[in-house]
């Protein structure tokens, strides 16, 4: 008879993914580094996609404060 290791059978039991997948879990951490959820590869997308995408990825000023294209006026005038 296989011995049992029930410290890593209790374990793995808190380490599963809370989906019912069985799978072991990952933290969903953000740009931050903070935890939002836990997750595995069978429910990865289902969990990402309750987060906005710059929350996981991270954004910065640049990414907010967009450069927007200067608009010539005289471009208007001239095309007549
Ligand atoms: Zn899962």
């Amino acid at each position: 008879m296989p011995m049992i290791d029930a410290d890593f059978e209790r374990w793995a039991e808190r380490n599963v993914c809370p989906c019912g997948s069985g799978l072991y879990k990952l933290p969903l951490m953000d740009a931050q580094n903070i935890f939002c959820c836990y997750f595995c590869d069978v429910c990865e997308k289902e969990k990402k996609a309750k987060y906005r995408p710059e929350i996981l990825t991270g954004y910065d000023q640049s990414d907010v404060d967009e450069p927007i294209e200067p608009e010539d006026p005289d471009e208007w005038g001239s095309r007549g």
